[in-house]
């Protein structure tokens, strides 16, 4: 836990002892072996989760004495669930549908999730509950693992729901200019109005938005369980990179007509991981072990 955390209050029986009579463990108390850490995600459904195997993954590399476990309450039970997380001491929590927007009633939220409008991470371990969204800072440093530069670049931006908001928020905080194309037009002018240095459009002014970018995001659901693709082959170049969102499948039909083009392209396990390496430091107070996380990932995938 990092510094300032509240104190551990998980103690973890050994396997070994869980067989015995009950009775036998309620007398010998003082045998706890050890104590540890609980982290977890919130959402409903969260049964195609892949953050409990890679946040695991990097307490074992860390040697960390925590878990990371899925809780799926009902909608109407959100505010009970975050104060009994509290109330329980558990240390952090990812925030997935359909909660991210709501939990901004139940935290102190940062000035990104504000913006942004949703929170992905919530973090107990400070004087106050504290809401977070890390899905912006996943992208960025997805792009960073990449090498690709974004300040005072062209970008377009797919999608003007959830990730759409993140991603344009990042990129023009990292002085990118950034162009929003979404299927109902309406929404890309509205996201539009209040990300800095931002136009929107609908999906038509694609071809030409791309013509002059060199960083174009795929934040739309489009190309998840099946091969579609929310922009036309014969608008992607070769100076672009490509960052799809979507990560199921890995290689989307996007980033093979991208990588067709000889695009840079960067799969969406690359802004999850580093979304979930983001909320692993802020809890954890250490430097989170990327390479293993990333390897239980894609394993997963
Ligand atoms: P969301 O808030 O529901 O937004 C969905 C977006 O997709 C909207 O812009 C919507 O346009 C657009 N869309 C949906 N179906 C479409 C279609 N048939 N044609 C064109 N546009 C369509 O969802 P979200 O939370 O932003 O997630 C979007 C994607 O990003 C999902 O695949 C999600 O898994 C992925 N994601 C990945 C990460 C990561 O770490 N890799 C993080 C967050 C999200 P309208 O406004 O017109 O409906």
């Amino acid at each position: 836990m990092g510094e300032g955390s509240k104190a551990r209050r998980y103690t973890l029986w050994p396997r070994s002892r869980c067989i015995r009579a009950r009775s036998e463990l309620l007398m010998h108390r003082d045998r706890v072996l050890t104590a540890m850490d609980v982290y977890g995600l919130l959402g409903n459904p969260v049964g195609h989760s892949l953050s409990p195997p890679m946040h695991e993954a990097g307490y074992e590399a860390l040697g960390i004495d925590a878990r990371y476990v899925t809780f799926e309450p009902e909608p109407a039970e959100l505010g009970r669930a975050i104060d009994g997380a509290e109330a329980l001491g558990i240390s952090g929590l990812n925030v997935t549908i359909p909660f991210k927007q709501d939990v901004l009633d139940h935290v102190e939220a940062d000035e990104m999730a504000s913006r942004i409008g949703a929170v992905n991470t919530i973090d107990f371990t400070g004087e106050t509950v504290t809401g977070h969204n890390t899905d912006a800072a996943g992208a960025r440093r997805a792009f960073e693992r990449h090498d690709v530069a974004l300040d005072g670049e062209t970008a377009v931006v797919v999608g003007a729901g959830g990730a759409g908001r993140a991603i344009s928020f990042m990129l023009a905080d990292a002085g990118a200019s950034v162009a929003i194309a979404n299927r109902t037009e309406s929404s890309a002018h509205e996201l539009a109005a209040v990300v800095p240095c931002a136009t929107g459009h609908g999906l038509d002014s694609l071809e030409e938005l791309l013509a002059d970018a060199s960083v174009l995001v795929n934040a739309t659901s489009v190309g998840m369980e099946e091969d579609t693709t929310p922009v036309p082959a014969e608008a992607l170049h070769g100076d672009l990179a490509v960052l799809d969102a979507v990560y199921r499948p890995l290689e989307t039909r996007l980033l093979r007509d991208a990588a067709e083009r000889g695009a840079t392209t960067i799969d969406g396990a690359w802004m999850l991981l580093y979304q979930g390496v983001e909320a692993f430091e802020r809890w954890t107070g250490r430097d989170a072990p990327v390479d293993a996380m990333n390897e239980a990932l894609r394993t997963e995938l």
